[in-house]
């Protein structure tokens, strides 16, 4: 029995909504980086390097082009107005940009956003929502330099340029060899959830009805599924039997947002179809339909169904937007991202330290400053110090103070990048909240790194949600 005090801290489930998985009658799931986790480095070099062809098809000249998955973080967001990447805060206000693969000064990105917000439902943004937007991002940076560099005689500026790439990436997943490529040597793709498994039919078997809806095909999902949990079941089991309902090529968002055909896949090993009217039934597998048909099939409104995916939007956002399902994100990048705030902890606790001290002597400040002020223009209260006493006093703290900020500014530097090197932890942007923060809190009832840590947890428990902080808190 795995207590929750002994849960490692990368391994939890946070709360943002109080979710009690006893009153869960179904729990779905996503597939891609979700069910079947890939290793990044490898999965995103291989659809980029996928993605090169078309582009050279059109004369462009990116042979030379390559992946670097540490330069690029997931929740960051395109300008295609200005062909930057930016992080921003919850308030949309950027606090670092990239023009192209160069960082830019503070002084040109203030000039380009001092009186702009990040707001994502304005198309010049485009949010990296998942681990597939890795490939995209890196694209997107060295693609703008080769425009800049009048490499792309006929591109008509960054949208269209991201236009294009949007065109080159859909080929490379659905049209190239990436799918057999990685089908062919899952080991080198795909990073093995051992206890992943388990966590399914432990929910199965306290009698919830599990759901795979997936937008890859028919094929890849049965090959990366089979891999990926036949070798952990008991005995003959296969993952097929963990399921009551298969969809693939749900179409997401549109399979959350609106009504879509469903087709029923006739012969399973050649992929057949026909179109199918009517409930879905239990053991089967289909091609598109839409979550209306899901809840009406199993007789389950938005409330009892748990929806689990990595994509924030297409999974998380508009799952709860439109049809109100329990939500849970998957962030496998959380984990290495904890791991290293627990050891900064000390350095943490010191910077905290600091920074009261800190404000301290900016208040102390700020009230000579202020009794300087009414002693030179002679109002208000009659000043307690002499004038001399009063500069010398000011004059000590503030190098007090400079001496302070000596001390603080490499810690908090240090804090502020953890996680990746140049854009820093996914869900914080400098002192606040990220923007990703903001949409993770907003839409997705749970977040945690991965599906196994609700194994921990049991089928029956009650997730609690965090007392939520603001400033007068403390
Ligand atoms: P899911 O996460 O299980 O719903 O499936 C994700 C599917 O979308 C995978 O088959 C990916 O190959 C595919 N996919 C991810 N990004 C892109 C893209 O940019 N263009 C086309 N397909 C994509
Ligand atoms: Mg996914």
């Amino acid at each position: 029995m795995v207590a929750s005090t002994t849960i490692p801290p990368e391994r939890r489930v946070w709360c943002n909504r109080t979710l009690n998985l006893r009153a869960i009658k179904a729990v779905g799931y996503d597939m891609d980086y979700t069910l079947v986790h890939y290793r990044t480095g490898e999965w995103e070099r291989a659809a980029f390097e996928r993605a090169l062809g078309p582009l050279e098809r059109r004369g462009w000249p990116v042979r030379g082009l390559t992946f670097d998955p540490t330069s690029v973080i997931q929740g960051l967001a395109f300008d295609l107005e200005l062909g930057n990447l930016v992080k921003a805060t919850r308030f949309g206000y950027v606090i670092r940009a990239h023009h192209g693969t160069r960082p830019l000064s503070f002084d040109e990105q203030r000039a380009a956003y001092s009186s702009t917000f990040v707001d994502l439902s304005d198309p010049r943004w485009e949010f990296m929502n998942t681990l597939f937007s890795l490939s995209e991002a890196n694209l997107f940076a060295q693609l703008v330099d080769l425009l800049d560099a009048g490499q792309l005689p006929e591109t008509l500026g960054y949208h269209d340029l991201h236009r294009i790439l949007r065109g080159a990436l859909d080929e490379a997943h659905n049209l190239s060899e990436l799918k057999p490529l990685i089908m062919a040597d899952p080991d080198r793709f795909v990073e093995l959830d051992p206890d992943l498994p388990l966590t399914l039919l432990d929910q199965k078997m306290a009698g919830k009805r599990l759901l795979l809806i997936t937008n890859s095909d028919w094929e890849y999902t049965r090959s990366m599924m089979s891999y990926a949990f036949d070798r952990s079941l008991p005995g003959p089991m296969n993952w097929r039997e963990l399921f009551d309902l298969i969809i693939v090529e749900a179409r997401k968002p549109g399979f959350f947002s609106g009504r879509q055909a469903s087709y029923l896949v006739t012969d399973e090993k050649q992929g057949l179809l026909r179109p199918h009217r009517g409930a879905l039934e239990p053991g089967r597998v289909y091609v598109g339909g839409d979550a209306q048909l899901v809840e009406s099939s199993l007789g389950l409104s938005g409330a009892e169904i748990l929806y689990l995916g990595d994509h924030l939007f297409g999974d998380v956002h508009v799952s709860k937007e439109m049809l109100r399902w329990r939500t849970g994100l998957v962030l496998r990048e959380i984990e290495s991202e904890i791991l290293a705030m627990e050891k900064a902890r000390d350095a943490d606790a010191q910077l905290r330290e600091l920074m009261i001290r800190k404000t301290e002597l900016d208040s102390r400040l700020a009230h000579l400053r202020l009794a300087r002020q009414r002693a030179q223009h002679k109002y208000g209260p009659n000043p307690e110090t002499k004038p001399e006493e009063l500069e010398a006093s000011i004059r000590s703290l503030t190098e007090e103070s400079l001496e302070l900020d000596a001390i603080i500014s490499p810690l908090a530097k240090a804090s502020g990048v953890m996680g990746n090197l140049t854009w820093g932890p996914l869900m914080r942007g400098g002192n606040d909240k990220s923007l990703f923060a903001r949409q993770v809190e907003r839409y997705a009832d749970i977040y945690t790194s991965r599906v196994s840590n609700l194994l921990a947890q049991t089928p029956f428990a009650y997730l609690r949600a965090a007392r939520g902080s603001l400033p007068h808190d403390d």
